[in-house]
C-alpha cells in the first residue's frame, strides 16, 4: 500500500491537544496555567471564581452596608483572620447580631459572619483545587496520548521517509543530480561525477567533474598520483560518497552512473590524528589498512589517500606498494580500489598487473607556476610539484630557491656525476657553479652546457670533439 493510505493523520489526538492544552504552557506542570477554557466545567467554574473574586466582595460590602445601615462598612483581609468585616468603634452599636467579633482596635473593630467564612473557604481553596484539578487533567491528556504512541511513532516514521524524500527530490532538482542505474554487477562508471561538497563550495561551474570507470578484469586498482593540492582526494572521496548516495536511493552528482552495488566502502583516507586515544598517525593509519586488508571483499570498493605517508620513504613506499598489490590478488579477484599516492614508483605496479591502471591529475605548467587543472587522465606521473606548491603556499623565496638547489644537486647525485654532494657545501663555493637565478623549468644556462649547445657534430672533427671534452671536464673543476 501506498504512503498516502498508510498515513494516519491524528485527528483525533491532534483535536484533543487543541482543545485542551495551552500552546504556551508553562514547562512546570503543577503551577496551573496549563489548560485551555472550555476543556472542562469544573475548571472552568474555579477560574471564574478566582478572577471575579474580587468582584464578589465587593457586592457583599454593598450587600452589607445596606442591610445594616453603616455606610463606612467595609469588607478587608489579613493573614491572621482571613476575610472580616471592619467597623468603626463610632458605629458598633449599629452591628447585627450574627456578626461575630473577632478584633478589637483602637478605633474600629473586626467580625466575621458565617456567610463571609464560606465565601473565604471557596476562594482560598480555589487556587489550591485549580492546580489540582489541572494537574490531573494533564495527567490524563498525557496517558491517552500514551496509549496511542505507536500511531504517533508510525506517523514520524512516515514523516521522516516523506522529508528525506521530498529533501533528496528538492536536492537532485536544484544542484542536477542524475538517477543512477544500478546492477548486481561488478563495475562501477561515473562519467562527469562531481563532489557533492566542494562542488557547493566553488562558484558555478568552476568544479571540474571527471570520469572514473572501475570494473575486475582492467581497472580494478586505479593508482592516482600527481602533486599536492591536484585534486587527487576529491577524486577519491566523491567516487565514494556518488556510490554511498547512489546505494541510499538517492539521486548522484554525475551526469551518469552505473553502479554495481557494493557491499562495504571502505575508507582510509585525511589522518584525524587520534592522539586523543594515544595512538600515532601512523598507528591510526596502519590500523585502518590492516581492517581494510583483513575485511574488504571483492564486492567491497575501497578507497586509500596517501597511505604510508605516516613513516619514512622507503617503509612507506614498501608499505603502499604491498598494500596495493594485496589488493589486486586478493580472493583471486582483487577488490576495487582508487589508491592516491605521492610514491610514482607504484606507477610500476601497472607494468606487471593487468587489472592496475595508472592515472594521474593533470597540471600544466606556465610561465615558470603550475595550473591545477582538476582533470583525472590516463597515465602516471613523475614529479610532484612539491617546490612549486611550498611557493605558491608563501614559503619565503630564498628558501624555495634553496630547495631547487638542493633538489637539483641530489637528482644529479642519483646519476653518479657528483661525488661531493653540493648541498653541503659551502655556500661561497656553490655559487661559482650555479647561479642563484634558476628558473623553475627551463634548463639552468650554465657554460658546460652552452658549449655543448655550440658544438656542431656534424662538422667536428673527433679530434676537436676529444678536446672540446676536455675543456669540459677543465670546468667542471672550477
Ligand atoms: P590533493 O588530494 O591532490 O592534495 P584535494 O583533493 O585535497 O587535493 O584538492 C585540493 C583543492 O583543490 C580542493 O580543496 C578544491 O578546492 C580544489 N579541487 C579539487 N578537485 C577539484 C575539481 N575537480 N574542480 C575544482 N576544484 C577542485
Amino acid at each position: 500500500i501506498g504512503m498516502r493510505e498508510q498515513f494516519d493523520l491524528l485527528t483525533d489526538l491532534h483535536d484533543l491537544l487543541e482543545r485542551s492544552v495551552h500552546h504556551e504552557a508553562p514547562v512546570t506542570l503543577r503551577d496551573g496555567h496549563l489548560i485551555k477554557s472550555g476543556y472542562n466545567e469544573e475548571l472552568d467554574e474555579l477560574v471564574v471564581l478566582l478572577r471575579d473574586g474580587k468582584k464578589l466582595i465587593l457586592d457583599l460590602e454593598s450587600k452589607e452596608r445596606a442591610a445594616t445601615g453603616i455606610a463606612k462598612l467595609k469588607i478587608g483581609f489579613n493573614r491572621v483572620f482571613g476575610y472580616f468585616i471592619e467597623v468603626s468603634k463610632l458605629q458598633s452599636d449599629k452591628v447585627p447580631e450574627h456578626y461575630i467579633r473577632k478584633q478589637t482596635l483602637v478605633n474600629a473593630e473586626r467580625f466575621i459572619t458565617p456567610e463571609l467564612k464560606e465565601f473565604e473557604d471557596k476562594i482560598l481553596g480555589a487556587e489550591d483545587k485549580r492546580v489540582d484539578l489541572e494537574y490531573q487533567l494533564f495527567l490524563a491528556i498525557r496517558a491517552q496520548l500514551a496509549e496511542n504512541s505507536s500511531r504517533l511513532l508510525k506517523t514520524a516514521q512516515l514523516l521522516a521517509q516523506i522529508d528525506f524524500l521530498s529533501a533528496n527530490s528538492e536536492m537532485a532538482h536544484k544542484f542536477n543530480y542524475r538517477r543512477p542505474e544500478m546492477n548486481d554487477g561488478d563495475e562501477i562508471l561515473i562519467i562527469e561525477g562531481r563532489h557533492p561538497v566542494i562542488e557547493r563550495t566553488l562558484p558555478s561551474g568552476k568544479f571540474v567533474p571527471n570520469d572514473v570507470h572501475l570494473d575486475q578484469s582492467t581497472d580494478e586498482v586505479l593508482i592516482i598520483t600527481g602533486p599536492n593540492m591536484a585534486g587527487k582526494s576529491t577524486v577519491l572521496r566523491q567516487t565514494a560518497l556518488i556510490v554511498l548516495m547512489a546505494q541510499m536511493g538517492c539521486y548522484v552528482p554525475a551526469q551518469q552512473a552505473e553502479i554495481g552495488i557494493v557491499d562495504r566502502i571502505f575508507t582510509r583516507v585525511g589522518a584525524m590524528d587520534d592522539l586523543r586515544r594515544g595512538q600515532s598517525t601512523f598507528m591510526v593509519e596502519m590500523s585502518e589498512t590492516a581492517n581494510i586488508l583483513n575485511n574488504a571483499t571483492e564486492k567491497s570498493l575501497v578507497i586509500l589517500d596517501e597511505i604510508g605517508r605516516g613513516t619514512s620513504t622507503y617503509d612507506g613506499l614498501s608499505i603502499a606498494w604491498a598494500v596495493a598489490e594485496d589488493l589486486v590478488q586478493k580472493n583471486g579477484k582483487g577488490v576495487k580500489t582508487l589508491f592516491a599516492t605521492h610514491y610514482h614508483e607504484l606507477t610500476e605496479l601497472a607494468k606487471a598487473n593487468k587489472r592496475v591502471q595508472n592515472y594521474s591529475i593533470a597540471v600544466r605548467e606556465w610561465q615558470g607556476n603550475i595550473i591545477f587543472l582538476h582533470k583525472l587522465v590516463k597515465g602516471g606521473t613523475s614529479r610532484s610539484y612539491g617546490i612549486q606548491v611550498a611557493s605558491l603556499a608563501g614559503v619565503p623565496d630564498n628558501v624555495v630557491h634553496r630547495a631547487e638547489e638542493i633538489l637539483r644537486e641530489i637528482e644529479l647525485g642519483k646519476f653518479g656525476q657528483t661525488a661531493d654532494p653540493m648541498a653541503n657545501r659551502k655556500k661561497s663555493a656553490r655559487i661559482k657553479n650555479h647561479p642563484d637565478q634558476l628558473t623553475l623549468f627551463a634548463p639552468p644556462s650554465d657554460p658546460i652546457r652552452l658549449s655543448l649547445q655550440e658544438m656542431n657534430l656534424d662538422q667536428c672533427a673527433p679530434l676537436d670533439a676529444l678536446n672540446t671534452l676536455y675543456a669540459l671536464k677543465e670546468m667542471l673543476k672550477n
